[in-house]
């Protein structure tokens, strides 16, 4: 049985890509902040706000959906944690943060919704589509679906032209190596 929230989150994961960092960003309309827009029956949504409703099957009311990764057009629900004003307003001062203090009130809340089995769910809905979409585009690309196609070159290679990345569904980084070693050395080069 496929309940609302389901839907909900198949059709956000649609618009959405995953990067390197682990952040799931939405691809379509977004607001001047940079936050993805959807809109739903009539009304104009924020992304990442939906996906937390979804998520965690619990409407974030007047509190703030904030990001750990500073990423604000980043769906992903790990990367989302509840807050008041005053810690968005300090959440957008910090530089260099790695963790942000939650209130116990919003940890408990979050421990609450965010049970393992929940978590499981999402995360296998969320590989079953892209897995699917990976066969389906190797099939129309007329390779072996053990192939990979690396968005900055566009090429399909085999699994051994790509390093490993335990943190990614499928293993493997999503740039193949050499596109890879181009991007760090541009990355070196812009930090001086
Ligand atoms: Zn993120
Ligand atoms: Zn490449």
């Amino acid at each position: 049985m496929e309940s609302m929230n389901t839907l909900l989150f198949e059709r956000l994961m649609r618009d959405t890509v995953q990067s390197d960092s682990g952040c799931w960003e939405w691809q379509r309309c977004k607001n001047p902040a940079g936050y993805g827009r959807v809109g739903l029956r009539g009304h104009d949504w924020i992304a990442h706000r939906l996906m937390w409703f979804c998520w965690h099957e619990s409407d974030p009311g007047e509190a703030y959906v904030l990001h750990t990764c500073d990423n604000p057009a980043c769906i992903n629900p790990d990367h989302l944690f509840l807050g008041t004003q005053a810690d968005n307003i300090s959440d957008m001062c910090a530089k260099g943060r790695q963790h942000t203090a939650y209130s116990s009130e919003t940890l408990n809340r979050i421990q609450q919704w965010w049970t393992p089995e929940r978590r499981a769910a999402k995360g296998e809905l969320y590989l079953a589509r892209v897995r699917k979409q990976h066969n389906e585009a190797a099939l129309a690309a007329g390779v072996p679906t053990e192939h990979k196609r690396c968005p900055s070159c566009e090429q399909w290679l085999p699994r051994e032209a790509y390093h490993l990345n335990a943190r990614r569904f499928d293993g493997l980084c999503s740039y193949c190596k050499s596109c890879r070693a181009v991007r760090h050395k541009a990355q070196y080069h812009s930090h001086g």
